[in-house]
């Protein structure tokens, strides 16, 4: 076997091991290489299921966190869904294999930019990535089937939730920065929220305006 293909292997097999089952969430991981969207020192640790570093001081997320996320959000392919946290744009590369249309948000211009750059290389054609402050959703698009927040809230935000369709699902980690925060599931019912709390995560949190590079 090849080094490329044994690598490959290996990063699938550490997904399902760590309870990433659903096959086309499995599908769309080993189509996006990881690679390319880890720039610099640490591009060497792409395919380690560990968070890595990137630019302007956040992180690109643990790829068993990222499959467990996608596997929640139970995207179909007609599915419209909103990002929130582009950072390196690794996410928003496999929500782009399983819906019809993403749109992803950050407040940081370089990494929107870098990240738009890697979506046109790789042809993923439908997802618009854009700076902005992402609390605030994206209103001229909503509501959404689905929603995802890459970075930690201390409530579920209100604005988002108001986004979404009715049946439709939101996945966010909760909990205030730099202690213990869970990754919560909320269901949009007619009979109001539901919530499931899935496990224990460590994001960068969501915070308000834009970056200063923006
Ligand atoms: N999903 C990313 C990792 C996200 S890291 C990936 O696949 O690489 C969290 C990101 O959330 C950071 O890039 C940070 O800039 C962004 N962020 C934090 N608060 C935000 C806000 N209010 N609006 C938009 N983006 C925000």
């Amino acid at each position: 076997m090849t080094d490329d293909a044994e690598r490959k292997m290996q990063f699938l097999y550490a997904l399902r091991s760590k309870g990433v089952t659903d096959t086309r969430v499995l599908s769309a991981m080993e189509a996006i290489d990881r690679g390319p969207f880890i720039r610099g020192i640490f591009s060497d640790r792409a395919y380690e299921d560990m968070p890595l570093p990137i630019a302007c001081g956040q992180t690109i997320s643990q790829p068993s966190v990222v499959g467990l996320m996608t596997q929640a959000l139970r995207i179909s392919p007609r599915d419209k869904v909103l990002e929130v946290g582009t950072g390196s744009g690794y996410q928003a590369a496999i929500l782009s294999k399983l819906a019809r249309r993403v749109y992803t948000i950050d407040r940081h211009r370089r990494l929107v930019r870098e990240a738009r750059e890697l979506f046109d290389t790789l042809n993923l054609n439908n997802i618009t990535a854009i700076t902005a402050d992402g609390s605030f959703g994206l209103a001229d698009q909503a509501p959404f089937d689905r929603i995802l927040v890459t970075a930690a809230a201390e409530d579920p935000p209100g604005t988002l939730m108001e986004q979404l369709k009715m049946g439709g699902t939101m996945v966010v980690p909760v909990g205030q920065s730099d202690s213990i925060q869970h990754l919560i599931v909320a269901r949009k019912t007619p009979d109001g929220i539901e919530y499931e709390e899935l496990r224990q995560v460590r994001f960068v949190p969501l915070l308000e305006g834009l970056g200063k590079d923006a």
